[in-house]
């Protein structure tokens, strides 16, 4: 079977968070199913060409965008194992120093830039990996790409792509890509896609919805998510449109795994002390240095950490809600974050308060993530709604017992100390105390080191590879759905 795999990020190419360790994992682990993956992703200026061994394609590809035609000319990346990445530079457009936008607010052309990358990646692959069987895409930055792929207008009478089946996962329903509806003649889009069965919103333009009412199937990132998703509360606007197409059998709930070569605390570089769950004892040297990189004095109070986006979303308002409580629940803090400036200032103001307890470090820093997840004792994620969320897959392959609200992929991948097997802590309220009354149960559960051990060999036993999901994708691929009426 042949795949288009068509995204905004990439891990290790590029990441801001879950997005692209997904699209970093499932292509190899498909490819290990036999299948033949073609990623398609922006080039950014962090994407050295030595280290993934970038090579010009001689491809260059055009389209029309705010009137002007703009090129991208198609390198390949070939350092990354199993998979064919190709990679757009698209000048002015991703040559930036943030994918998305600063810590003030999203990029004011982002409507023009996905709408730009959606187009040339499917001339990229049109040229390049010709003839797909699936087309699949993710997130808002790529919803066009099921549209443009159905539209008569653009590819849909192409007998080599028409025919492809369009798979579109959502990784985080809040994020939908919503612009005025003036942008829509600037994208090359004619005004009969500006309706409710199309990309119309609220008399608003919607990336992601254009890809929800196009694609063939529709996937999100854990079955429990799946369901929330259906709900007007979880719904974002969009519950009904999710709900149509549940009813047709198009939307299925398909649980994220990690990159068990990615993540691997036996082989992590990043770790003073790497170890298994047999080697367990040399772990506490990962904690002294965790505590030492965020300027906590040593200390016998286990070590709570957070490798986290700063957005509302990840519950940071639980946690700041703790307030001057946070010294008596008897932990130290690291918290390795960043996004809303008004939350990186926050957290800041909350170290310098209690310089011993509490240690931050604003930034995107993946080699102190990983000091994160192989030194903390517990990982803290008391996200408002979680799609998936990997940090507490990860943090349990390492070690850390995850502390986090019962909602969406965290109520499906973590399991309470209270039952047989347990790897964590759940709380069910969104509120500090919710969350406190949970950051204490994991301190005295602490004070039992037989039991830490116990858990955290029960957490690194469990299977979180990739290979039962994309077996899942596959039967979605197959047999997933088809276009709604
Ligand atoms: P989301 O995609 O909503 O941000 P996930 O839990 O699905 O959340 O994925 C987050 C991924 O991004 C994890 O791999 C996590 O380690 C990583 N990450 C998040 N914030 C940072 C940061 N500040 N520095 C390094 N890695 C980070």
């Amino acid at each position: 079977m042949r795949i288009w795999m068509i995204a905004s990020e990439m891990a290790p190419l590029s990441k801001t968070g879950g997005l692209g360790d997904v699209v970093g994992a499932l292509p190899g682990a498909l490819a290990g199913l036999g299948c033949e993956v073609t990623a398609v992703i922006p080039h950014l200026p962090s994407m050295t060409a030595k280290r993934f061994g970038l090579v010009p394609t001689g491809t260059v590809v055009e389209a029309r965008i705010d009137g002007a035609v703009r090129r991208a000319t198609v390198l390949e990346a070939t350092a990354v194992g199993g998979v064919r990445v190709l990679c757009l530079e698209c000048p002015g457009y991703f040559d930036r120093e943030a994918l998305y936008g600063t810590p003030f607010g999203d990029y004011p052309d982002n409507a023009q830039r996905f709408a730009f990358f959606s187009y040339a990646a499917i001339e990229a692959a049109r040229v390049l990996a010709p003839g797909p069987d699936v087309v699949h895409t993710h997130d808002w930055q790529t919803g066009l790409v099921p549209l443009l792929l159905r539209d008569a207008e653009h590819y849909g009478s192409d007998p080599f792509l028409g025919e492809a089946a369009t798979v579109h996962t959502i990784h985080n329903l809040a994020y939908q890509g919503v612009f005025p509806k003036e942008v829509l003649p600037t994208l090359g889009l004619s005004w009969r896609h500006f309706r409710m069965h199309g990309l119309e919103f609220f008399d608003q333009v919607n990336f992601l919805k254009a890809g929800l009412t196009s694609a063939d199937a529709i996937t999100t990132v854990s079955p429990t998510y799946a369901g929330e998703i259906q709900t007007p509360a979880s719904g974002w606007g969009l519950d009904g449109v999710l709900r149509e197409r549940a009813g047709q059998g198009a939307l299925h709930g398909i649980l994220n795994g990690i990159d068990l070569h990615a993540w691997d605390p036996a082989l992590d570089a990043a770790l003073p002390a790497v170890f298994t769950a047999k080697s367990l004892a040399r772990r506490p040297r990962n904690t002294e240095a965790l505590r030492g990189e965020f300027g906590l004095p040593p200390d016998g109070r286990p070590v709570v950490g957070l490798v986290t986006r700063l957005a509302a979303q990840k519950g940071i308002d639980l946690l700041l809600g703790l307030g001057d409580g946070i010294e008596a629940l008897g932990a130290q803090w690291t918290l390795l974050g960043n996004g809303d400036h008004h939350y990186e200032e926050a957290a800041r103001s909350l170290a310098a308060r209690f310089p011993d307890t509490v240690g931050a470090l604003i930034g995107f820093d993946e080699r102190v993530a990983r000091l994160v997840y192989g030194g903390s004792d517990f990982f803290c994620m008391p996200s408002l709604f979680e799609p998936c969320g990997l940090g507490q897959l990860i943090a349990q392959r390492y070690g850390s017992l995850p502390i986090v609200r019962r909602t969406g992929g965290l109520a499906d991948t973590v399991r309470d100390v209270s039952e047989p097997k347990g790897t964590g802590f759940l709380f069910d309220e969104a509120s500090p105390e919710a969350l406190g009354e949970a950051v204490e149960r994991a301190v005295e559960f602490a004070a039992s080191p037989r039991r830490m051990e116990q858990a955290r060999r029960a957490g690194m036993g469990r299977d979180f590879s990739w290979s039962a999901s994309a077996r899942e994708y596959l039967r979605v691929y197959r047999d997933g759905g088809s276009p709604p009426a």
